[in-house]
């Protein structure tokens, strides 16, 4: 079986990632995201396990510690992190994995693993992305404010990516989720058939026909 191959996804709060992630999970069960671990208190709606594993300073402390983070990063006032035991059992199943995860995070995995895939998502616009995050309600206005102050330093670090994905405003365009989730499956796709997968597969033939 061919080990899966990493892919990260960032992009600025309110750009619709966790969307764009959840339904492309929905229609593509060739493809696992991780669930990071983080310190920020449960939004309404959120449930310990799967969209995060809510943890305590203490055990985020205790984490860190141990080593178990591939990478962890402090984003908007908290600590967010992905565990090394889920991304090795999900490559190792031959899973292609989705790290949702911040600039900081993307640029440590990148540090670790070359081969790792990076995506940028983003607005169409800032007009966009406000309205976003005030359609969500689930920010304080401090928090709003905090999160639309982070984006242009946020975008700026698109240029370091190997793909941008602007999620579009389905006002403007009906269709802008599956769009957006197509595109990230192209991605996915293009890279199961790149040389580097295929080496293997490349030795065995030319060294079976030289037979
Ligand atoms: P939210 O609190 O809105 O769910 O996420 C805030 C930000 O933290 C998002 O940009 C998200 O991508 C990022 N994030 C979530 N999990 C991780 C993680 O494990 N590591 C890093 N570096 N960033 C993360």
């Amino acid at each position: 079986m061919q080990r899966g191959s990493l892919f990260v996804i960032s992009g600025p709060s309110g750009t619709g990632k966790g969307e764009i992630v959840k339904r492309l999970l929905a229609k593509h069960p060739d493809v696992a995201v991780s669930t990071s671990c983080t310190t920020r208190a449960p939004r309404p709606g959120e449930v310990n396990g799967r969209e995060y594993h809510f943890v305590t300073d203490e055990e985020f402390d205790r984490l860190v510690a141990e080593g178990a983070f591939y990478e962890w990063a402090h984003v908007h006032q908290n600590r967010y992190g992905t565990l090394k035991s889920v991304v090795a059992q999900q490559l190792d199943q031959g899973k292609d994995l989705i790290l949702e995860i911040d600039v900081q995070g993307c640029r440590e995995a990148a540090q670790q693993d070359s081969n790792v895939v990076s995506i940028f998502v983003c607005p169409p616009s800032r007009e966009n992305l406000e309205k976003r995050l005030r359609g969500r309600g689930t920010e304080t206005e401090e928090s709003i404010r905090v999160r639309l102050g982070n984006m242009a330093g946020e975008i700026d670090q698109a240029f370091h990516y190997d793909y941008v994905i602007v999620h579009q405003d389905w006002n403007d365009v009906p269709d802008a989720l599956e769009i957006a989730v197509e595109e990230v499956y192209a991605v996915i796709c293009a890279r199961r058939v790149s040389v580097s997968k295929k080496t293997d597969f490349l030795k065995h033939l030319t060294a079976s026909l030289r037979k």
